[in-house]
């Protein structure tokens, strides 16, 4: 059976609606708060720049880590829910499946519009997305960049591939590495992000 990612979207979307006294939102095994785009996303640039010129791809390095790191313990988390295990896993066939799940749930979470282009198992991930927030926000707080933007979906591109071919969990945090040849931030019609094979 194919991946229904709209029935995903739709259980994410009702089960959000409840909300502990904090405003958590405990939903897939995980917990879930509504956040500032605007003030996430200037967190990440800010801090960037405050590195400075000789230390941006340090900081960059960070930002994606820091987001694999979160993508892998939360998506472990999501696909061991009973959420999970009622609404997405009987439409699981084999476990490259998995990967259109965990992009519903990331669809469902407002991360963008992301969308499967290409898997070839245990080696490539291409996944595309049009309305990426950080592109935007990019876009809206600063000149045009001179190079990819979204860290988060970058790291959380490496951490899908991770979760499904990096052996056991907790082990197989960084087994991949995604790039992000398109970048809408820097003129690119849509961002592009491409999983491969970490080289060390
Ligand atoms: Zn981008």
């Amino acid at each position: 059976m194919a991946i229904d990612g709209n029935k995903i979207i739709h259980a994410v979307m009702e089960g959000s609606r409840i909300r502990e006294a904090k405003g958590i939102i405990p939903l897939f095994g995980v917990y879930l708060s509504l956040f500032s785009v605007h003030y996430y996303n200037r967190l990440s640039f800010e801090f960037e720049k405050k590195m400075g010129k000789t230390r941006e791809t340090e900081a960059q390095a960070l930002l994606i880590q820091a987001a694999q790191e979160c993508g892998y313990a939360t998506f472990q988390g999501i696909r061991n829910s009973w959420e999970w295990d009622e609404i997405v896993k009987p439409m699981i066939d084999q476990k490259e499946d998995q990967i259109e799940g965990f992009t519903a749930v990331a669809v469902a979470f407002g991360w963008g519009d992301l969308e499967v282009k290409k898997l070839i198992p245990d080696e490539k991930l291409v996944i595309c997305v049009s309305d990426s927030y950080e592109a935007g926000g990019y876009l809206n707080q600063y000149d045009r960049a001179a190079s990819g933007k979204c860290y988060m979906l970058r790291g959380v591109t490496g951490a899908f591939m991770d979760l499904i071919y990096g052996g056991d969990y907790p082990d197989g945090c960084f087994t991949f590495t995604a790039d992000e040849p398109l970048c809408r931030a820097k003129g690119d019609p849509y961002c592009e992000f491409i999983a491969g094979k970490s080289p060390h």
